[in-house]
């Protein structure tokens, strides 16, 4: 058997591509080197909960097209995404707001907090120029006691180096509001899936042809193989593709703790609740239940730990500093000679994306594929 399209991974970039290439007439089929289809968005159900296994996804976009297309696969509900940050024995709204402003600094107004980060920002050595780094960025929008109670311990562990050795981009995605409002992102369209992730890659998925449990190289190599393609989608480590020939890419990895407690109807009181300081191992703890206002009698918890990624790990992140960024280019010159392959994806074009972005290139692939 010939296909058009090998797919490796079948996590959303995966799926959107091998749902839009078989629409349009090609053959494909989907290897996941996991007991399971849907890569990190994956959801299992536990207690009548849906579970996020690889750590909580929440929707967001503020492309319209993109909210459409996702919804053809399932109905979302209307969760809005509000964490709270625990320091020590204090608790605070994000993202950074008025809620947040009035708890640290007992004051109401606008003018008030902008008048404390003023002079938070006038009493830092770099008190005018271009941030250099994560930390005069956190310093310069919310001066030092922001930085110091939320945003210093958490990244710290997050990605395991100093807020000064971290690019100013990852704190950005975070909104900065001189209002009373807790919604985490700016976006137009935000919910959860009504029934969880999984269901969307299966439906995306249907009637295409799938092997789990199915690691690439392994597969591309073996003499007794029953199948061949003329082309590969591949979105898995782009360095790995490459068998580490220019160096290693760096990602970080996490660790979940997944607890179902009995006769517990509400543990937290949120979905997100992040922990910044930094000797607490763990960056947040998740209550699945309240992604869907679930009313059950028990709650499942999950703690999410950073940890380091060695060889083998599941890699989450990519850490994109100077160095891997420059690594990451020298790849893309490889990718580009590798006619036959296509890399998409968190791993194979090295990008922290969110879900809506994952869609966006999948489709652009497709534009340009068909
Ligand atoms: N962040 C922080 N304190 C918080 C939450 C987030 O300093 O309580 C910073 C941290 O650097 C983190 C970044 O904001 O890496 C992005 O956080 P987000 O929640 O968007 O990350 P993700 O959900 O992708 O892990």
């Amino acid at each position: 058997m010939n296909y058009d399209y090998l797919i490796v991974g079948a996590g959303l970039f995966g799926a959107v591509f091998a749902h839009e290439m078989t629409r349009k007439g090609k053959k494909c089929l989907v290897i996941d080197k996991r007991d399971h289809i849907a890569g990190n968005i994956y959801t299992k159900k536990w207690a009548d909960i849906d579970v996020h296994w690889y750590g909580a996804h929440i929707f967001h976009t503020s492309n319209k097209s993109v909210w459409e297309y996702i919804n053809q696969f399932c109905e979302f509900n209307n969760f809005v995404n509000s964490p709270v940050a625990v320091y020590k024995d204090e608790l605070y709204n994000l993202p950074f707001n008025m809620n947040t402003f009035s708890k640290m600094w007992n004051i109401k107004t606008p003018e008030e907090a902008k008048k404390i980060i003023a002079d938070q920002r006038a009493a830092e050595a770099n008190k005018t120029g271009e941030p250099a780094n994560l930390e005069e960025h956190a310093l310069s929008m919310v001066g030092r006691d922001v930085y110091e109670k939320l945003i210093k311990g958490y990244t710290e562990k997050q990605w395991g180096r100093d807020c000064k050795d971290l690019p100013a981009f990852i704190i950005k995605r975070l909104p900065l509001r001189f209002t009373y409002n807790n919604n985490y992102f700016n976006d137009r369209y935000q919910g959860i899936p009504i029934g969880g992730y999984t269901q969307i890659i299966e439906k995306m998925l249907n009637g295409i042809d799938i092997r789990l449990n199915t690691e690439y190289k392994t597969f591309a190599a073996s003499k007794d193989r029953d199948v061949t393609w003329d082309k590969v989608l591949y979105t898995g480590m782009i360095d790995e593709y490459f068998d580490y020939k220019l160096g290693e890419l760096e990602y970080r990895s996490l660790k979940f703790e997944h607890e179902l407690i009995e006769g517990e109807e509400n543990y937290q009181g949120n979905a997100v609740v992040n922990y910044t300081e930094r000797n607490i191992p763990y960056t947040r703890i998740i209550e699945h239940k309240h992604f869907d206002f679930g009313t059950q009698p028990d709650t499942i918890i999950t703690k999410e730990y950073p940890a380091t990624w060695n060889k083998g790990d599941e890699p989450y992140y990519p850490i994109n500093d100077d160095r891997n960024t420059k690594l990451y280019k020298d790849y893309a010159k490889l990718a580009e000679d590798e006619k036959n392959v296509i890399f998409g994806g968190r791993l194979g074009n090295y990008r922290y994306y969110d879900m809506d972005k994952v869609i966006e290139a999948a489709l652009e692939v497709v534009e340009k594929e068909a």
